[in-house]
This record gives structure tokens, sequence and C-alpha cells, in this order.
């Protein structure tokens, strides 16, 4: 026995500093903790930091471009989008001049199976398809009806049955001189029978790309414009799209309709679209959104929310919130980088182990943060899950400096249930939680919104250094092991709070 004792202390003593802290989380729950590295933290940290992103200012180039990162990351998992329509963005408006971005990152043609199906195909704007002409602006999504594949003879067009209403119909151009004359036209006939937009198949065979001169971006003010959006594809496109409603393209042939052509609605396609000549507008901010689906038929219906923002102060423009030299680029590293890189950890570590919670977890990127809590609190005003459903909030803010195994703890009396379950947490896995001096921050981060609501809600803090906020905060600061230890306690605050069973605070 002592033998036994001694040779444990010696293993201790050989492997003991480096060996974790007792768990009894489920085996697949540990295997998706230790999928959360510092590497990866600090992988994300090298990107959003990188003078590239400018410091992330919202409704700024480098917010934009930030945006589009945690969105990617987010796609490639096995999670739904949770903004807007069916997207992964909440967008927001700004008090700000607003200026225009590119133009196809608003143009959009894409099919799936189903709404927001995050497997649907993206078609290429001026590649595989074109507005027309005189397109309306504007968006639309739903099913497919084929109204014809292949032109009809002048005098004879098909009769639109009641079964496009609501759909967006197929169909090529009509014969007649005047093509955007007849294009308007149609497109009215088409939007008077309650189809939502319009896809024009192409009339000629060996038709590839549409011509990308053909699109002005510019029109005068009193030109006449169609009913409906209205989108050219290209054969390829054309082709893509029927097939995936289970229909062909038949080949025309010369100077004869074909007697019978298919005709109907697409099964299984869903399509969204928009058209937009003037590109996005920078002037706005953009929450980033996704969902985890919870597993339990009665409990999936709510929600946990776990948070961190993703924006930082980019060229301190306006002097109050920098402490360091107005004018020069603030990078953010650790405000709040870090616990963008650590919201996308955890979320990686939910989807990729396919771990099953009781509730649904939501992950959100609030952008706007350092100009007042504007995504979050747009988000409370605005949600895209039913705010009664959410039952907490965890906020984590600047989550890579200071001592590496301690963190501060901002929360609330009013919600024990909550604290009770995040210090459990902590203690199980061997971290310190330290409450002191934090009620002064609880509301001064995205947990603001959610108190504010009553939502009970509580804030993961690393703690204030000499960089915060001044153009010195960058990568080359952060501790990559506090931001794996942290990322894989919200990892567990999140499983922990998303399957207790009942209460989180009054
Ligand atoms: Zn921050």
């Amino acid at each position: 026995m002592l033998a036994l004792a001694l040779l444990a202390a010696l293993a201790a003593a050989l492997f003991g500093a480096a060996a974790p802290p007792k768990h009894d989380w489920p085996p697949e729950v540990q295997k998706a903790l230790r999928s959360i590295t510092a590497r990866e933290c600090l992988e994300h940290v090298t990107v959003l930091a990188s003078d590239a992103y400018e410091g992330r200012d919202t409704g700024e180039p480098g917010g934009r471009l930030a945006a589009k990162y945690v969105q990617r990351h987010l796609e490639e998992l096995e999670l739904e989008p949770g903004g807007d329509a069916g997207t992964w963005f909440q967008g927001f408006p700004l008090q700000k001049q607003p200026r225009t971005g590119p133009l196809e990152e608003v143009n959009l043609l894409a099919a799936g199976k189903k709404p927001r199906d995050p497997k649907a195909k993206s078609y290429r704007f001026l590649e595989d398809f074109v507005p027309a002409l005189e397109s309306k602006e504007g968006e639309a999504r739903g099913g497919c009806y084929l109204l014809a594949a292949q032109p009809w003879l002048p005098g004879v067009a098909p009769e639109i049955p009641a079964e496009a209403k609501g759909r967006i119909v197929i169909a090529p151009e009509p014969p007649g001189a005047d093509q955007n004359e007849r294009t308007r036209t149609f497109s009215a006939t088409l939007a008077k029978a309650g189809a939502t937009a319009w896809l024009v198949l192409p009339t000629e065979p060996e038709a590839e790309a549409p011509k990308k001169e053909s699109w002005p971006v510019f029109l005068a003010e009193d030109a006449p414009l169609c009913t409906l959006p209205v989108l050219r594809l290209s054969r390829e496109t054309a082709e893509s799209l029927l097939k995936k409603g289970g229909m062909t393209l038949p080949r025309a042939d010369k100077g004869k309709p074909a007697a019978k052509t298919p005709a109907g609605p697409l099964k299984d396609v869903h399509v969204e679209l928009a058209v937009a000549r003037k590109g996005f507008t920078y002037g706005r901010g953009r929450n980033i959104i996704s969902i985890h689906r919870g597993s339990d038929p009665k409990l999936k219906e709510e929600a946990i929310v776990i948070g961190a923002h993703y924006d930082h102060i980019g060229f301190a423009k306006n002097p109050q919130l920098t402490r360091g030299k107005p004018g020069e680029l603030h990078n953010g590293a650790d405000d709040n980088a870090s616990g963008t890189a650590g919201i996308l950890e955890v979320a990686e570590a939910f989807a990729s182990h396919k771990i099953a919670t009781k509730r649904t977890v939501i992950f959100m990127s609030f952008d706007g943060e350092e100009q007042g809590l504007l995504g979050s609190r747009y988000f409370v005003a605005h949600p895209t899950f039913p705010l009664e459903k959410i039952r907490c909030m965890l906020n984590i803010d600047m989550i890579s400096r200071n001592e590496p195994r301690a963190m501060y703890f901002g929360k609330l009396d009013r919600f024990k249930e909550l604290n009770d379950i995040v210090e459990g947490v902590a203690r199980r896995f061997g971290i310190f939680l330290n409450p002191e001096g934090m009620a002064q921050y609880m509301n001064r981060s995205d947990q603001e919104a959610f108190i504010a609501r009553n939502i009970p809600a509580c804030f993961i803090f690393g703690g204030m250094h000499s960089e915060y906020h001044t153009e010195r905060d960058d990568v080359e600061l952060v501790d990559p092991s506090k931001m794996e230890a942290i990322a894989r306690l919200m990892f567990l605050f999140a499983y922990e709070c998303a399957n207790h069973e009942g209460r989180f605070g009054d």
C-alpha cells in the first residue's frame, strides 16, 4: 500500500503539475473540451487583430471584414444561422453617413433545400446571374415555379396558374421586339399573378454567362422599372437550379419550340435572391448570430446565449474612446478579438462534437459594443429568437491577459442559480473566479442589455491592463493558454446552463 502510495506521489510529482483537474463530465464533453486549444484561439486573434482588419470599427470596412471572418467560421460548422431572414447577420442602423460597398455582397442568388439551408449553393453575381437591366431592387425568398422551359410563340403566352402565387417564377423572355419593354410588361403580369420574382431562362441554347456590362448600376431617376426583382441566369445556372428541383432544361430545336416542355413547382428547392444597385451600406452595424439546437422536446424551445463583442475602435476617430493616441490604429487584440476567438472555439466544440444539450445554445458576436452596447441593445429590442425564451446570458470580454488561471466574475445577487452554476463549474475545473471590483463593470459590456430585460446574465472578464483601449493592445501581448482556459470554461458553463433544469434567478 505504502509503495503504491509512494509511486502515486512520485507520479504526481512528475506529471502532477501538468495534469488537468479532475473532471466528471461525459467523455464526449471532455473530448469537445480538449478541442478548444490555445493554438486555435491564437490563430483567430492573430487574424482579427491584424492591421488588415483596421481595428474592427463598427460600420467600417475593417468591421465588415471581421464580421465576414466570424461568419465564415460559423458557416463551416453544423450550426444554423440565427440572424435576419435566414442569414447569419442581424443588421442595425448607425448614426453616421452611409457609404457603399461591393455590389457582389448584396446582389445574391442562392438555392438550397429549405429556408436557412447552410448547404445552399450561392451563385456568382455577374458570372452565374445578372439582374435585368431595369429590375426592381429588392429581395425574394421561397419556392420556385417553372412556368415554361422554352420561349412561346407570340400571342400564346402560357397562363399563369394559381400555384405560382407566392413563388419565384422561372420562365424565358417572352417574344417581342423591345426587350426591355417586354421584360417590364411580363414582370407586371407575373406580379399581378402573385409571383415574388422572376428568374429569366436563357433563350439561346448556347447562351453562356450573362453580359456583365449589361447591368448598369446607375439608372436615370425616372427610368421605368420592372414590377419584380428580375434575374437573368446563365445556361449553367439554369440547368443547376432546375436539376435541384428534379427537372431538366430541354435543348430547343432551332426554329421550332418543343411541343411539350416541363412546367410546375420545383421540388425541395428554396431560393433566396436580392437585387440592389447601390451595394451594401457601410453605415450599419452587424451582429452575427448562430444556433445550436437543443435536443429535449420541450426545453429546446428555450435558449441560453453566449456572447462576446467583436468590434473595437479602429483608428480611434472618437478621442473619447481611446486612452492612447487618437488617429492611431487600435487593433484590440485582448478587447475583444480574444473573446471573439473564444466564442468561435466554443461554437466549434459544440457543433463538431455534436454535443447534445437540452436547451438551444445561441452564439452571438456583437457589433457596436464600443460605441455604447449598440448591437446587444438592438438585439434585445429586435430579438431574432423569442426573448422570453432566453433563459440566461453569458458574456465574455477581454480574456487573454493577466494571471493565467484566475479570472474576474461579474454577477448580480438576484441571479443566484446562474452564479451557482458558474462558480460550481469553475471549482470543478480548478479556476479561481474573482468577484472583486466587478460591480463597476456590470453595465459596461453586452450583458447589460440582457440584464436590463431581466434576463439572468453574468460577465467573465480577464481583467484590466495598461494597454486597454490604447494602440498597444496587440496580439504579441495575449496569453493563448489563458484564452484556452477561459474558452474551455465558457464551453462548460454553456453546457451546464443548457442542461440545467430549473431557474437561473429572478
Ligand atoms: Zn470590450
